[in-house]
């Protein structure tokens, strides 16, 4: 087993892997920036390290700061956790040249998924459902793009093969704006991502957003967790996840699970991973693919029984997955909030001071929070300061237990969005289950302010 592990993360996440550690026996290090000091995984860790000022890029995100406190600390193998450095493939490289293991797939791994046109191609080997589009590059051979818009429909979407973030996008209406749109994508992409390379999708007007949780091993084997649910969102943001997804069939569940399954096979994925897809009409399509933990992955848990942290630890070590497909069921439903530190309207965010904190309780509820009475949100990172997980017999039971521990938590001293939480959970066409990605925008528009 993994003696020791260095977190290279910080906030909820960060103590979420302790926790892990913690049950596995395994010691660890925290390395935190100046202004994290009192970050609680830091007070309880068995070791911490500052490995820098508070801005990301000269903590978080300065790759021989990190590899420096793994060799002083002798920790074994270093958990990225998600953002910061979690799907860069340079860190994953330089981690294991210098003797640790990554706690993730391999460095190849995430530079294959990390451009979109060569994970397009790798999916659709696997047979993993895509999006009607170019198969690959555009070139500069305007007739022919004008053609393949033609053949695709309008709607089109110009996307940037190495976008992320929602950006390096743009939709395209009609002819007459396409060659434009894909030159002046091509040049953000140039500017943005250091590579210029644009490709063609059909543009899909009102989906969902639906992914599927997997685990795979070093000998080979994988399964699949079933599918999340994540299609209310702000500015391409998730604010609420649930699983399973509302409407989706055991058939569909176990087609498209299958096939995630069989493309982590075909590129020889280790961990924990998701793959992204859109859902309209009743057919997916592969979007992209996630390669580390996600922020909405206790849902999943909730549903499974299933420890995906845990596991993820397990397989970096090289054991072999202890769960065959067949062992694994869906128990009732589970829906996760976002708890952010924001103004309720403007959405701004709203470091401080806490002042007071209590949080949720009951069957069925689980706080995953970093924060404390007294604790000081610095304002240098994501405004995400937790997540409120509520697990039901089945959706209505969710929701129901979701409302209750809205209405209890109190966490004064700060701006959350709170309020806006308990507004979509109340929300008839949420609580039918099934709203687009778009829903949440224009309900927004509608609502104007939300209560406080
Ligand atoms: P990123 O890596 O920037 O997150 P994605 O490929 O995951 O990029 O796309 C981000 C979002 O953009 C999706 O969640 C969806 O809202 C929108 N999007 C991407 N491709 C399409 C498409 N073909 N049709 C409609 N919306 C799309």
């Amino acid at each position: 087993m993994l003696e020791k592990i260095l977190i290279a993360n910080r906030g909820e996440i960060a103590l979420r892997i302790l926790r892990a550690c913690r049950e596995l026996g395994i010691k660890t290090v925290a390395v935190h920036s100046e202004a994290d000091r009192e970050l609680k995984h830091v007070l309880l860790a068995d070791e911490s390290v500052c490995i820098g000022p508070a801005q990301s890029r000269d903590s978080y995100l300065h790759i021989p700061a990190i590899i420096s406190a793994a060799e002083v600390t002798d920790a074994v193998a270093i958990h990225p956790g998600y953002g910061f450095l979690s799907e860069n493939a340079d860190f994953a490289e330089r981690v294991e040249n210098s003797g640790f293991i990554f706690i993730g797939p391999k460095p190849e791994t995430i530079r294959l998924m990390g451009d979109k046109v060569s994970a397009i191609a790798a999916m659709q080997e696997a047979g993993v459902p895509c999006v009607p589009g170019s198969d690959g590059p555009l070139d500069d051979n305007k007739s022919r793009s004008l053609a393949l818009g033609r053949e695709i429909g309008y709607p089109v979407i110009i996307k940037a093969a190495g976008g992320g973030g929602g950006r390096g996008m743009r939709v395209v209406h009609s002819e007459a704006t396409l060659l434009n749109a894909i030159s002046l994508t091509r040049a953000e992409a140039a500017a943005a991502f250091g590579n210029d390379m644009v490709y063609m999708e059909k543009y899909l007007e009102h989906p969902r957003h639906i992914e599927f949780q997997v685990l795979a091993d070093q000998q080979g084997n994988a399964i699949h967790l079933g599918e999340r649910d994540c299609s209310m969102q702000r500015r391409h943001q998730k604010v609420v996840e649930e699983a399973p997804a509302p409407g989706i069939t055991q058939a569909q569940r176990e087609e498209i699970g299958e096939r995630c399954v069989q493309a982590c096979r075909n590129i020889g994925y280790r961990g924990a991973g998701t793959f992204e897809f859109l859902f309209e009409n009743g057919c997916f399509y592969f979007i992209e693919m996630n390669t580390r933990i996600q922020v909405e992955h206790p849902v999943t848990e909730m549903v499974t029984g299933i420890d995906i942290v845990k596991e993820q630890i397990l397989l970096a070590a090289g054991e072999k997955l202890r769960f065959r497909q067949e062992d694994i069921g869906l128990r009732g439903h589970a829906i996760e909030c976002r708890i952010n530190a924001e103004h309720a309207e403007t959405f701004i965010p709203s470091p401080g001071q806490i002042r007071e904190f209590h949080a949720p309780g009951g069957p069925g509820i689980r706080m995953e929070t970093h924060i404390y009475r007294g604790y000081r949100v610095p304002s240098y990172y994501d405004s995400m300061i937790g997540k409120l997980i509520a697990h039901g017999e089945n959706r209505p039971a969710a929701i129901s237990r979701m409302c209750g521990a809205l209405r209890e938590t109190v966490i004064a001293g700060i701006d959350t969005n709170i309020g806006l939480q308990r507004q979509i959970l109340l929300d008839a066409a949420f609580q039918a289950g099934g709203a687009d990605i778009h829903y949440l925008e224009k309900k927004l528009g509608l609502w104007g302010g939300i209560e406080a």
